[in-house]
Protein backbone atom coordinates (compact mmCIF):
# COMPACT_ATOMS: atom_id res chain seq x y z
CA UNK A 1 0.00 0.00 0.00
CA UNK A 2 3.14 2.46 0.89
CA UNK A 3 3.50 1.87 -3.22
CA UNK A 4 0.67 3.17 -4.02
CA UNK A 5 0.01 5.80 -1.77
CA UNK A 6 3.61 7.12 -3.17
CA UNK A 7 2.61 6.74 -6.63
CA UNK A 8 -0.68 9.15 -5.67
CA UNK A 9 2.05 11.53 -3.72
CA UNK A 10 3.74 11.88 -7.17
CA UNK A 11 0.52 12.37 -9.41
CA UNK A 12 -1.06 14.49 -7.00
CA UNK A 13 2.24 16.74 -7.42
CA UNK A 14 2.31 16.43 -11.05
CA UNK A 15 -0.75 17.32 -11.81
CA UNK A 16 -0.68 20.55 -9.65
CA UNK A 17 -3.25 19.09 -7.31
CA UNK A 18 -0.56 19.60 -4.71
CA UNK A 19 2.51 21.87 -4.19
CA UNK A 20 6.03 19.83 -3.53
CA UNK A 21 6.05 22.24 -0.27
CA UNK A 22 2.91 20.17 0.91
CA UNK A 23 4.39 17.06 0.37
CA UNK A 24 4.93 15.61 4.14
CA UNK A 25 2.18 17.53 5.80
CA UNK A 26 -0.45 15.14 2.61
CA UNK A 27 1.28 12.50 3.43
CA UNK A 28 0.98 12.24 6.89
CA UNK A 29 -2.51 13.34 7.16
CA UNK A 30 -2.90 9.66 4.45
CA UNK A 31 -0.46 7.78 6.61
CA UNK A 32 -2.70 8.55 9.56
CA UNK A 33 -6.37 7.90 7.24
CA UNK A 34 -4.78 4.65 6.20
CA UNK A 35 -3.50 3.22 9.44
CA UNK A 36 0.26 3.13 7.94
CA UNK A 37 3.50 2.91 9.57
CA UNK A 38 6.46 4.82 8.40
CA UNK A 39 10.00 4.30 7.52
CA UNK A 40 9.54 3.11 4.12
CA UNK A 41 11.53 4.86 1.36
CA UNK A 42 10.18 4.54 -1.95
CA UNK A 43 10.39 5.76 -5.14
CA UNK A 44 7.01 6.94 -6.74
CA UNK A 45 5.87 5.19 -10.20
CA UNK A 46 4.51 7.09 -12.46
CA UNK A 47 0.85 6.86 -12.81
CA UNK A 48 -1.78 9.05 -15.58
CA UNK A 49 -4.87 8.00 -13.54
CA UNK A 50 -5.73 8.66 -9.71
CA UNK A 51 -7.77 5.32 -10.10
CA UNK A 52 -4.24 3.81 -10.62
CA UNK A 53 -3.60 4.41 -6.92
CA UNK A 54 -6.54 4.25 -5.82
CA UNK A 55 -7.96 0.80 -6.83
CA UNK A 56 -4.85 -1.47 -4.88
CA UNK A 57 -5.11 0.80 -2.09
CA UNK A 58 -8.96 -0.16 -1.79
CA UNK A 59 -7.95 -3.54 -2.62
CA UNK A 60 -5.52 -3.84 -0.02
CA UNK A 61 -8.26 -2.36 2.48
CA UNK A 62 -10.50 -4.80 1.58
CA UNK A 63 -8.07 -7.55 2.63
CA UNK A 64 -7.71 -6.07 6.00
CA UNK A 65 -11.19 -6.04 6.91
CA UNK A 66 -11.35 -2.08 6.52
CA UNK A 67 -14.08 -1.87 4.02
CA UNK A 68 -17.00 -4.13 3.50
CA UNK A 69 -16.84 -5.00 0.04
CA UNK A 70 -19.48 -3.44 -1.46
CA UNK A 71 -18.94 -0.83 -4.38
CA UNK A 72 -20.70 2.04 -2.33
CA UNK A 73 -18.15 2.25 0.27
CA UNK A 74 -15.09 2.08 -1.83
CA UNK A 75 -16.60 5.01 -3.32
CA UNK A 76 -17.16 6.61 -0.43
CA UNK A 77 -13.40 5.93 0.85
CA UNK A 78 -11.60 6.95 -2.07
CA UNK A 79 -12.87 10.38 -1.94
CA UNK A 80 -11.97 10.94 0.92
CA UNK A 81 -8.45 10.17 0.44
CA UNK A 82 -8.66 12.68 -2.32
CA UNK A 83 -10.17 15.52 -0.62
CA UNK A 84 -7.26 15.08 1.53
CA UNK A 85 -5.51 16.78 -1.14
CA UNK A 86 -8.01 19.59 -2.28
CA UNK A 87 -8.08 23.05 -2.03
CA UNK A 88 -10.73 24.78 0.32
CA UNK A 89 -13.45 25.97 -1.93
CA UNK A 90 -12.23 29.72 -1.32
CA UNK A 91 -9.31 28.57 -2.87
CA UNK A 92 -10.48 27.25 -5.46
CA UNK A 93 -12.35 30.65 -6.12
CA UNK A 94 -9.47 32.55 -5.57
CA UNK A 95 -6.91 30.59 -8.44
CA UNK A 96 -10.26 30.56 -10.83
CA UNK A 97 -11.19 34.18 -10.54
CA UNK A 98 -7.44 35.06 -10.82
CA UNK A 99 -7.46 33.27 -13.72
CA UNK A 100 -10.42 34.22 -14.72
CA UNK A 101 -8.94 37.87 -15.07
CA UNK A 102 -6.60 36.77 -17.88
CA UNK A 103 -9.61 34.86 -19.84
CA UNK A 104 -12.40 32.56 -19.03
CA UNK A 105 -11.32 29.91 -21.11
CA UNK A 106 -7.83 30.21 -18.63
CA UNK A 107 -10.48 29.48 -15.76
CA UNK A 108 -12.33 26.98 -16.94
CA UNK A 109 -9.57 24.48 -18.77
CA UNK A 110 -7.75 25.21 -15.07
CA UNK A 111 -11.39 24.45 -13.02
CA UNK A 112 -11.92 21.18 -15.37
CA UNK A 113 -9.06 19.94 -15.11
CA UNK A 114 -8.85 20.22 -11.37
CA UNK A 115 -11.83 18.47 -10.93
CA UNK A 116 -10.57 15.44 -13.05
CA UNK A 117 -7.33 15.19 -10.66
CA UNK A 118 -9.06 15.81 -7.81
CA UNK A 119 -11.15 12.48 -8.93
CA UNK A 120 -15.18 14.68 -8.33
CA UNK A 121 -15.02 13.55 -12.14
CA UNK A 122 -14.52 10.16 -11.84
CA UNK A 123 -13.04 10.01 -15.83
CA UNK A 124 -11.46 6.60 -16.00
CA UNK A 125 -15.40 5.79 -15.49
CA UNK A 126 -16.72 8.18 -18.22
CA UNK A 127 -14.41 6.59 -20.47
CA UNK A 128 -16.31 3.53 -20.34
CA UNK A 129 -19.57 5.16 -21.90
CA UNK A 130 -20.11 3.56 -25.68
CA UNK A 131 -20.72 6.34 -28.39
CA UNK A 132 -21.66 6.54 -31.59
CA UNK A 133 -23.57 8.49 -34.22
CA UNK A 134 -26.79 7.64 -36.73
CA UNK A 135 -27.32 9.08 -39.57
CA UNK A 136 -30.95 10.50 -40.01
CA UNK A 137 -33.25 13.45 -41.79
CA UNK A 138 -32.60 15.22 -39.13
CA UNK A 139 -28.95 15.05 -39.58
CA UNK A 140 -26.39 13.32 -37.71
CA UNK A 141 -27.57 12.22 -34.26
CA UNK A 142 -25.37 11.56 -31.29
CA UNK A 143 -25.81 8.15 -29.00
CA UNK A 144 -23.98 7.42 -25.85
CA UNK A 145 -25.17 3.98 -23.98
CA UNK A 146 -24.26 5.30 -20.26
CA UNK A 147 -21.60 2.67 -18.85
CA UNK A 148 -19.96 5.44 -16.33
CA UNK A 149 -22.13 4.58 -13.46
CA UNK A 150 -21.08 0.80 -11.81
CA UNK A 151 -24.07 -1.43 -11.40
CA UNK A 152 -25.24 -1.49 -8.01
CA UNK A 153 -23.58 -4.88 -6.07
CA UNK A 154 -25.99 -6.96 -3.69
CA UNK A 155 -24.02 -5.74 -0.93
CA UNK A 156 -24.38 -1.78 -1.82
CA UNK A 157 -28.57 -2.72 -2.29
CA UNK A 158 -28.64 -4.07 1.09
CA UNK A 159 -26.87 -0.87 2.81
CA UNK A 160 -28.69 1.81 0.49
CA UNK A 161 -32.40 0.02 1.72
CA UNK A 162 -30.77 -0.07 5.46
CA UNK A 163 -29.83 3.92 5.16
CA UNK A 164 -32.01 6.11 6.85
CA UNK A 165 -33.32 9.16 4.72
CA UNK A 166 -32.44 12.53 5.68
CA UNK A 167 -33.24 16.03 4.41
CA UNK A 168 -30.09 17.21 4.62
CA UNK A 169 -28.95 18.17 1.73
CA UNK A 170 -32.69 18.92 -0.03
CA UNK A 171 -31.19 17.95 -3.02
CA UNK A 172 -28.24 16.90 -5.46
CA UNK A 173 -28.42 20.28 -6.29
CA UNK A 174 -28.19 22.26 -3.30
CA UNK A 175 -25.07 24.24 -1.87
CA UNK A 176 -24.93 22.41 1.33
CA UNK A 177 -23.67 19.88 -1.02
CA UNK A 178 -20.23 20.94 -1.43
CA UNK A 179 -18.17 18.45 0.80
CA UNK A 180 -20.82 16.62 1.79
CA UNK A 181 -19.45 13.22 2.54
CA UNK A 182 -22.30 11.03 1.12
CA UNK A 183 -23.99 7.85 2.72
CA UNK A 184 -24.99 4.54 1.22
CA UNK A 185 -28.10 6.45 -1.29
CA UNK A 186 -26.43 9.76 -2.19
CA UNK A 187 -22.92 9.94 -3.66
CA UNK A 188 -19.61 11.31 -1.76
CA UNK A 189 -19.54 15.01 -2.84
CA UNK A 190 -15.90 15.66 -0.43
CA UNK A 191 -14.46 16.84 -3.77
CA UNK A 192 -17.07 19.15 -5.04
CA UNK A 193 -15.92 22.61 -5.60
CA UNK A 194 -18.61 25.39 -7.18
CA UNK A 195 -17.46 28.79 -8.29
CA UNK A 196 -19.71 31.61 -6.99
CA UNK A 197 -21.54 33.50 -9.92
CA UNK A 198 -23.22 36.61 -9.06
CA UNK A 199 -26.01 37.40 -11.94
CA UNK A 200 -28.10 40.33 -11.34
CA UNK A 201 -27.97 40.37 -7.41
CA UNK A 202 -28.60 36.63 -7.64
CA UNK A 203 -25.95 34.19 -6.08
CA UNK A 204 -25.60 31.39 -8.53
CA UNK A 205 -22.70 28.25 -8.48
CA UNK A 206 -21.09 26.93 -11.31
CA UNK A 207 -19.84 23.03 -10.80
CA UNK A 208 -18.78 20.19 -13.15
CA UNK A 209 -21.13 17.78 -13.38
CA UNK A 210 -19.88 14.12 -12.31
CA UNK A 211 -21.19 12.61 -14.84
CA UNK A 212 -20.10 14.24 -18.07
CA UNK A 213 -21.96 13.79 -20.77
CA UNK A 214 -20.28 16.25 -23.06
CA UNK A 215 -17.42 18.13 -22.85
CA UNK A 216 -17.31 20.64 -20.14
CA UNK A 217 -20.62 19.48 -18.96
CA UNK A 218 -21.11 22.47 -16.46
CA UNK A 219 -24.03 22.98 -13.78
CA UNK A 220 -25.12 25.87 -12.76
CA UNK A 221 -27.76 25.81 -10.02
CA UNK A 222 -29.41 28.50 -7.88
CA UNK A 223 -28.28 29.10 -4.16
CA UNK A 224 -31.93 28.39 -2.99
CA UNK A 225 -33.57 25.25 -2.85
CA UNK A 226 -36.77 26.31 -5.13
CA UNK A 227 -38.61 24.64 -7.91
CA UNK A 228 -37.36 25.74 -12.36
CA UNK A 229 -39.05 28.00 -13.32
CA UNK A 230 -38.99 29.14 -17.05
CA UNK A 231 -39.54 32.87 -17.64
CA UNK A 232 -38.18 36.06 -18.83
CA UNK A 233 -35.17 35.89 -15.70
CA UNK A 234 -34.23 32.67 -16.98
CA UNK A 235 -33.62 34.03 -20.77
CA UNK A 236 -31.82 36.57 -19.07
CA UNK A 237 -29.70 34.46 -16.71
CA UNK A 238 -28.58 32.44 -19.66
CA UNK A 239 -27.78 34.84 -21.64
CA UNK A 240 -25.51 36.36 -19.38
CA UNK A 241 -24.01 33.28 -18.86
CA UNK A 242 -22.98 33.27 -22.25
CA UNK A 243 -21.29 36.24 -22.29
CA UNK A 244 -19.17 35.31 -18.95
CA UNK A 245 -18.22 31.90 -19.84
CA UNK A 246 -16.81 32.51 -23.07
CA UNK A 247 -17.60 29.99 -25.92
CA UNK A 248 -19.93 27.78 -23.63
CA UNK A 249 -23.35 27.19 -24.06
CA UNK A 250 -26.53 27.58 -21.65
CA UNK A 251 -29.68 26.09 -21.89
CA UNK A 252 -32.50 24.61 -19.29
CA UNK A 253 -34.64 21.79 -18.70
CA UNK A 254 -38.35 22.83 -18.93
CA UNK A 255 -40.47 23.53 -15.57
CA UNK A 256 -43.02 21.00 -15.79
CA UNK A 257 -42.86 17.46 -14.98
CA UNK A 258 -42.73 14.61 -18.55
CA UNK A 259 -41.02 17.45 -20.18
CA UNK A 260 -38.27 18.42 -17.70
CA UNK A 261 -35.41 16.61 -16.61
CA UNK A 262 -34.78 14.57 -13.58
CA UNK A 263 -34.38 17.06 -11.02
CA UNK A 264 -37.16 19.98 -10.80
CA UNK A 265 -36.90 20.92 -7.29
CA UNK A 266 -34.11 22.98 -7.56
CA UNK A 267 -33.40 25.73 -10.12
CA UNK A 268 -30.29 25.03 -12.38
CA UNK A 269 -28.95 25.07 -15.74
CA UNK A 270 -26.46 23.27 -17.81
CA UNK A 271 -23.60 24.36 -20.41
CA UNK A 272 -20.71 23.40 -21.42
CA UNK A 273 -18.18 23.52 -24.37
CA UNK A 274 -19.58 21.24 -27.21
CA UNK A 275 -21.69 21.10 -29.88
CA UNK A 276 -24.56 19.04 -30.34
CA UNK A 277 -26.38 17.82 -33.59
CA UNK A 278 -29.00 20.75 -33.05
CA UNK A 279 -26.46 23.51 -34.24
CA UNK A 280 -26.71 21.56 -37.32
CA UNK A 281 -30.49 21.24 -38.09
CA UNK A 282 -31.13 22.37 -41.39
CA UNK A 283 -33.85 25.12 -41.90
CA UNK A 284 -37.77 24.34 -42.10
CA UNK A 285 -38.69 27.59 -42.88
CA UNK A 286 -37.00 31.52 -42.41
CA UNK A 287 -38.38 35.11 -42.09
CA UNK A 288 -36.54 38.28 -41.46
CA UNK A 289 -38.27 40.74 -38.95
CA UNK A 290 -36.73 43.75 -37.65
CA UNK A 291 -33.05 42.92 -36.20
CA UNK A 292 -34.01 38.95 -35.63
CA UNK A 293 -33.52 36.29 -38.08
CA UNK A 294 -36.55 33.61 -36.81
CA UNK A 295 -35.52 29.97 -38.17
CA UNK A 296 -37.91 26.86 -37.60
CA UNK A 297 -35.95 23.83 -37.51
CA UNK A 298 -36.04 20.75 -39.50
CA UNK A 299 -35.78 19.07 -35.88
CA UNK A 300 -37.65 16.56 -34.95
CA UNK A 301 -38.61 18.38 -31.82
CA UNK A 302 -40.65 21.81 -32.57
CA UNK A 303 -38.11 24.36 -32.50
CA UNK A 304 -37.63 28.22 -33.14
CA UNK A 305 -34.27 29.39 -33.74
CA UNK A 306 -33.51 33.41 -33.10
CA UNK A 307 -30.80 35.02 -33.91
CA UNK A 308 -29.56 38.85 -33.39
CA UNK A 309 -27.47 41.06 -32.18
CA UNK A 310 -29.05 42.83 -29.69
CA UNK A 311 -29.63 40.79 -26.93
CA UNK A 312 -32.84 42.60 -24.39
CA UNK A 313 -34.33 42.36 -27.94
CA UNK A 314 -34.01 38.51 -28.25
CA UNK A 315 -35.52 38.24 -24.64
CA UNK A 316 -38.30 40.47 -25.21
CA UNK A 317 -39.39 38.15 -28.20
CA UNK A 318 -38.61 35.44 -26.92
CA UNK A 319 -41.35 36.06 -24.21
CA UNK A 320 -43.36 37.02 -26.34
CA UNK A 321 -43.15 33.48 -28.20
CA UNK A 322 -43.21 31.54 -24.33
CA UNK A 323 -46.54 33.61 -23.60
CA UNK A 324 -48.04 33.35 -27.02
CA UNK A 325 -47.22 29.29 -26.61
CA UNK A 326 -48.19 29.16 -22.83
CA UNK A 327 -51.79 29.92 -24.33
CA UNK A 328 -51.88 27.85 -27.76
CA UNK A 329 -53.96 25.20 -28.42
CA UNK A 330 -54.82 23.41 -31.51
CA UNK A 331 -57.52 20.52 -31.06
CA UNK A 332 -57.13 19.16 -34.17
CA UNK A 333 -53.54 18.57 -33.80
CA UNK A 334 -54.10 17.35 -29.75
CA UNK A 335 -52.19 20.16 -28.25
CA UNK A 336 -53.46 22.12 -25.54
CA UNK A 337 -52.37 24.78 -23.48
CA UNK A 338 -54.19 23.93 -20.08
CA UNK A 339 -56.61 21.16 -18.68
CA UNK A 340 -58.85 23.48 -16.29
CA UNK A 341 -56.62 25.19 -14.81
CA UNK A 342 -53.26 23.19 -15.20
CA UNK A 343 -50.77 24.24 -17.75
CA UNK A 344 -49.21 22.10 -20.31
CA UNK A 345 -47.31 24.39 -22.10
CA UNK A 346 -43.44 25.32 -21.64
CA UNK A 347 -40.12 25.48 -23.51
CA UNK A 348 -36.56 24.37 -23.37
CA UNK A 349 -34.30 27.32 -24.30
CA UNK A 350 -30.49 27.11 -25.22
CA UNK A 351 -28.70 30.44 -25.77
CA UNK A 352 -25.04 29.94 -27.64
CA UNK A 353 -23.15 33.39 -28.88
CA UNK A 354 -20.94 33.51 -32.07
CA UNK A 355 -19.00 36.41 -32.02
CA UNK A 356 -21.07 39.31 -32.00
CA UNK A 357 -24.29 37.48 -32.44
CA UNK A 358 -26.73 35.49 -30.25
CA UNK A 359 -28.55 32.66 -30.68
CA UNK A 360 -31.88 31.44 -28.66
CA UNK A 361 -33.33 28.06 -29.55
CA UNK A 362 -37.36 27.52 -28.12
CA UNK A 363 -38.04 23.98 -28.09
CA UNK A 364 -41.91 23.75 -27.44
CA UNK A 365 -43.11 21.31 -24.67
CA UNK A 366 -46.43 20.19 -24.13
CA UNK A 367 -46.69 17.69 -21.08
CA UNK A 368 -50.64 16.27 -21.72
CA UNK A 369 -51.17 12.54 -21.10
CA UNK A 370 -54.05 10.81 -22.20
CA UNK A 371 -55.87 7.18 -21.81
CA UNK A 372 -53.81 6.05 -24.80
CA UNK A 373 -50.88 7.95 -23.69
CA UNK A 374 -50.53 7.70 -19.65
CA UNK A 375 -46.72 8.87 -19.41
CA UNK A 376 -47.31 11.76 -21.89
CA UNK A 377 -48.66 12.57 -25.40
CA UNK A 378 -45.10 13.90 -26.54
CA UNK A 379 -43.14 11.64 -24.76
CA UNK A 380 -41.04 8.69 -25.91
CA UNK A 381 -44.68 6.19 -26.73
CA UNK A 382 -44.60 1.88 -25.42
CA UNK A 383 -42.57 0.64 -28.88
CA UNK A 384 -39.87 2.80 -27.82
CA UNK A 385 -39.46 2.07 -23.93
CA UNK A 386 -37.30 -1.38 -24.81
CA UNK A 387 -34.61 1.81 -25.55
CA UNK A 388 -35.70 5.00 -23.70
CA UNK A 389 -38.76 5.31 -21.29
CA UNK A 390 -37.11 8.24 -19.38
CA UNK A 391 -38.04 11.92 -20.22
CA UNK A 392 -36.39 13.21 -22.68
CA UNK A 393 -34.68 16.45 -21.32
CA UNK A 394 -32.54 19.62 -22.43
CA UNK A 395 -29.45 17.11 -23.68
CA UNK A 396 -31.39 14.77 -25.63
CA UNK A 397 -33.45 17.47 -27.51
CA UNK A 398 -30.15 19.06 -28.65
CA UNK A 399 -29.68 15.56 -30.76
CA UNK A 400 -27.50 13.86 -28.01
CA UNK A 401 -28.82 10.32 -26.67
CA UNK A 402 -27.88 9.10 -23.37
CA UNK A 403 -29.39 5.54 -23.40
CA UNK A 404 -29.52 3.13 -20.39
CA UNK A 405 -26.42 1.03 -19.39
CA UNK A 406 -28.36 -2.05 -19.12
CA UNK A 407 -28.90 -1.79 -23.07
CA UNK A 408 -24.78 -3.06 -22.92
CA UNK A 409 -25.23 -6.41 -21.73
CA UNK A 410 -29.11 -6.57 -23.96
CA UNK A 411 -27.75 -6.17 -26.91
CA UNK A 412 -24.95 -8.82 -26.62
CA UNK A 413 -28.83 -11.03 -26.52
CA UNK A 414 -29.80 -9.61 -29.62
CA UNK A 415 -26.35 -10.41 -31.33
CA UNK A 416 -26.58 -13.79 -29.75
CA UNK A 417 -29.81 -14.36 -30.96
CA UNK A 418 -29.28 -12.86 -34.41
CA UNK A 419 -25.83 -14.90 -34.82
CA UNK A 420 -26.26 -18.08 -33.22
CA UNK A 421 -29.86 -18.03 -32.77
CA UNK A 422 -29.75 -18.27 -28.83
CA UNK A 423 -32.98 -17.43 -27.77
CA UNK A 424 -33.52 -13.86 -26.24
CA UNK A 425 -33.18 -14.54 -22.10
CA UNK A 426 -35.99 -13.17 -19.99
CA UNK A 427 -34.23 -9.65 -19.43
CA UNK A 428 -34.09 -9.12 -23.67
CA UNK A 429 -37.24 -10.17 -24.47
CA UNK A 430 -38.49 -7.09 -24.52
CA UNK A 431 -36.37 -6.20 -27.74
CA UNK A 432 -38.12 -9.46 -29.20
CA UNK A 433 -39.84 -7.39 -32.20
CA UNK A 434 -36.60 -4.89 -32.32
CA UNK A 435 -34.26 -8.07 -33.01
CA UNK A 436 -37.08 -9.56 -35.98
CA UNK A 437 -37.07 -6.61 -37.52
CA UNK A 438 -33.18 -6.71 -38.10
CA UNK A 439 -33.76 -10.27 -39.24
CA UNK A 440 -35.42 -9.32 -41.53
CA UNK A 441 -32.82 -7.15 -43.25
CA UNK A 442 -30.67 -8.87 -46.04
CA UNK A 443 -27.78 -6.88 -45.35
CA UNK A 444 -26.43 -7.91 -41.79
CA UNK A 445 -23.68 -10.53 -40.87
CA UNK A 446 -21.14 -11.43 -37.97
CA UNK A 447 -18.86 -8.64 -39.93
CA UNK A 448 -21.27 -5.67 -39.34
CA UNK A 449 -23.61 -6.86 -36.97
CA UNK A 450 -22.58 -4.39 -34.51
CA UNK A 451 -22.68 -1.35 -36.77
CA UNK A 452 -26.14 -2.46 -37.48
CA UNK A 453 -27.37 -3.13 -34.17
CA UNK A 454 -26.38 0.52 -33.49
CA UNK A 455 -27.98 1.89 -36.04
CA UNK A 456 -31.31 0.29 -35.34
CA UNK A 457 -30.80 1.97 -31.97
CA UNK A 458 -30.45 5.17 -33.32
CA UNK A 459 -33.54 4.86 -35.32
CA UNK A 460 -35.30 4.07 -32.32
CA UNK A 461 -33.86 7.22 -30.73
CA UNK A 462 -34.91 9.45 -33.64
CA UNK A 463 -38.87 8.07 -33.23
CA UNK A 464 -38.56 9.14 -29.61
CA UNK A 465 -37.84 12.42 -30.44
CA UNK A 466 -40.28 12.43 -33.16
CA UNK A 467 -43.23 11.48 -30.62
CA UNK A 468 -41.72 14.29 -28.08
CA UNK A 469 -42.22 17.17 -31.04
CA UNK A 470 -45.56 18.65 -30.97
CA UNK A 471 -45.63 20.00 -34.28
CA UNK A 472 -45.00 17.03 -36.54
CA UNK A 473 -42.55 17.39 -39.38
CA UNK A 474 -43.78 14.86 -41.81
CA UNK A 475 -47.20 16.25 -41.70
CA UNK A 476 -48.14 19.02 -43.90
CA UNK A 477 -51.03 20.44 -41.78
CA UNK A 478 -49.23 20.59 -38.15
CA UNK A 479 -46.26 22.25 -39.78
CA UNK A 480 -48.29 24.75 -41.48
CA UNK A 481 -50.01 25.55 -38.48
CA UNK A 482 -46.36 25.89 -36.96
CA UNK A 483 -45.55 28.71 -39.30
CA UNK A 484 -48.33 30.13 -39.36
CA UNK A 485 -48.35 30.67 -35.55
CA UNK A 486 -44.96 31.52 -34.97
CA UNK A 487 -44.69 34.36 -37.94
CA UNK A 488 -48.06 36.19 -36.62
CA UNK A 489 -46.55 36.01 -32.94
CA UNK A 490 -42.99 37.40 -34.43
CA UNK A 491 -44.04 40.07 -36.71
CA UNK A 492 -47.31 41.73 -35.58
ZN1 LIG B 1 -31.81 21.77 -3.72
Amino acid sequence: MHQHVENLLHFAEKSGLIQARDYHYIKNQLYHMLHLEHGYSLKPVSISHPSEALNPILDELEKLGQLDGSQITRDLFDAKIMNVMAMKPSDVEYIFFKLFMESSRKATDWFYQYMQNVNYIRMDRVQKNRSFHVQSSYGKLDITINLSKPEKDPKSIILASQQESTSYPKCLLCIENEGFTGDYTRDSRDQLRLIEVDIEKERWYFQYSPYIYYNEHAIVLSEHHRPMKIDKKTFENLFYLCRFFNDYFFGSNADLPIVGGSILSHDHYQGGRHHFPIEKAKTYRSWLHEDIQYTILKWPLSTLRMTGKVEYRLISMAMQVLNSWQNYTNESLNIRSHTDDTPHHTVTPIVRKHGGEFTIDLIFRDNQTSKRYPLGIFHPHEDKWHIKKENIGLIEAMGLGILPGRLDQEMNDVKSYLLEGQPLPERSLKHQAFADQIKSQPSWDSTNIDHIIEDAIGKVFVGVLEDCGVFKQHDQQSMDAMTSWLKDVTTS
